[in-house]
């Protein structure tokens, strides 16, 4: 086998979401990853608090997973899923269904969480269309909202940065709720904030303004990650809910991040307790081993687009070339049976609550604006250095990752989901080092 070289020419790689000129003046650089720790290439241990990005729930390097990809790939490296079929596709179905709110356990297969996201999109439009409602094709996003990179995504997603370069090119019709943050009324909050649910009826004044019978969907993340972890206010997913089945609206949850345990239950949906039409996932469903994404469907959902042609017809025009590929297939199997054999969901929600206190330590520590916190994710929003934005952001997450800590930034906002297998003392290890951090920058 041959290694890699030590010192890779750097030039070709266009980097994803990064600096690249920054980056590649100064690489950061892993080689390898085992339960809660990188490792550098230059042999430095790295504390994962990020879950690589949000997706190694069950800790990195899982033998049972490793071992389930490579004999998939010795048995049968590809078969197509369009008109075709191979078992494990139907059997990683069944065990994400398993997880999923009653009723919502049609499940369709993408190779990531933008996928996933046209994908729904894409469902919604067909559901209604198939009931004789296709004037439906208008989207309600949020701001601050993140769904992927694709264009439907990033019309939905709220986030200007994603937005302005493409801009001539959104996708028309589509809306956006006001997002749910307010530092003022609701800062260093533990958990779910009190203030904020009225914002839910802003779908009353979009409804007002649009007409329910042009609208198709309403699509949130119920805890929103990317955008530096905004905690839906108590009541405030009830009130979307409601307000989306009064108007014949499709609810569709952005669970790519939330799903698989991060909120100490199986889904967002579960913890808060509010079912949404169609739900979109990714990252975690198999450990991020393989890229793989899935959208789960309602029954009626599933059943209004299928049963609307003849039974010799492609009902739904859509799919990939990977939906379903054996080795990620493989994957999600085994990690679904390691999520329930070692009770990792339910660790999560063990843990919540020293996770909690241990961010919230961070209080009064230097630069702190605010601190949100549910199950294991947590945003620490700093003040921003005055005529730099994000920078002193980036100083505390290089601070760190030279102390033997992966953190996650977004604009100021320093973000941890670590996998959900750590321990205490490592979540301890994580809030000394940020503390020290922040006091070292300026
Ligand atoms: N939706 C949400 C809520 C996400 O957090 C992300 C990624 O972080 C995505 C969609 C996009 O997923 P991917 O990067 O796999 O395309």
């Amino acid at each position: 086998m041959s290694m890699p070289p030590a010192s890779p020419d750097l030039s070709n790689f266009w980097m994803p979401f990064t600096a690249n000129r920054q980056f590649k003046a100064a690489p950061r650089m892993f080689k390898a990853a085992k339960g809660m720790y990188y490792t550098t290439v230059d042999d430095r241990t790295v504390l994962d608090a990020t879950a690589g990005l949000w997706c190694v729930n069950a800790g990195h390097g899982r033998s049972e997973i490793t071992k389930a990809v490579a004999e998939q790939l010795d048995t049968m490296d590809f078969a197509p899923t369009f008109q075709m079929g191979h078992p494990l596709a139907f059997e990683a179905a069944t065990k994400v269904a398993e997880l999923m709110p009653a009723g919502l356990d049609r499940i369709f297969f993408t190779n990531s969480g933008s996928e996933s996201v046209d994908t729904a999109l894409k469902i919604a439009l067909a559901y209604h269309r198939a009931r004789g409602e296709g004037q439906r094709t208008r989207f309600i996003g949020r701001e601050r909202g993140y769904h992927g990179v694709g264009f439907g995504g990033i019309s939905v997603g709220g986030i200007a940065a994603n937005r302005k370069t493409f801009s001539g090119n959104l996708m028309p019709h589509v809306d956006h709720l006001p997002h749910t943050l307010n530092i003022a009324e609701a800062g260093f909050t533990r958990g779910q904030p009190t203030w904020g649910a009225h914002l839910a009826d802003e779908l009353e004044r979009l409804v007002a303004l649009h007409d329910a019978s042009t609208i198709a969907a309403v699509i949130v993340e119920p805890l929103a990650g990317s955008t530096g972890v905004l905690v839906p206010p108590k009541g405030y997913l009830e009130r979307l809910r409601e307000l989306c089945t009064k108007h014949g609206i499709l609810l569709i949850f952005d669970e790519v991040i939330t799903g698989f345990g991060r909120l100490g239950a199986p889904t967002a949906s579960a913890y808060f307790g509010v079912t949404p039409d169609l739900l979109t996932m990714a990252k975690a469903i198999n450990n991020a081993a393989v890229p793989m994404g899935a959208v789960a469907a309602s029954r009626a959902v599933h059943d209004a687009v299928i049963n609307a042609g003849a039974a010799n017809a492609i009902e739904f025009f859509h799919g990939y070339t990977y939906t379903a590929h054996p080795a990620a297939a493989a994957a999600a199997i085994a990690t679904l049976d390691i999520y329930k054999r070692d009770r990792l969901f339910e660790r999560a929600k063990e843990l919540s609550g020293a996770f909690e206190d241990a961010v919230h330590e961070l209080r009064g520590a230097a630069h702190v604006k605010d601190i949100r916190n549910l199950g294991l994710v947590a945003g620490v929003e700093l003040e921003l250095r005055a005529g730099a934005p994000g920078a002193r952001a980036y100083d505390v997450f290089l601070k760190c990752f030279e102390a033997g800590v992966l953190v996650r930034y977004t604009g100021d906002i320093l973000a941890f989901s670590p996998p959900l297998i750590i321990e205490e003392r490592q979540i301890e290890q994580i809030f000394s080092t940020v503390r020290d951090a922040l006091r070292s920058v300026a």
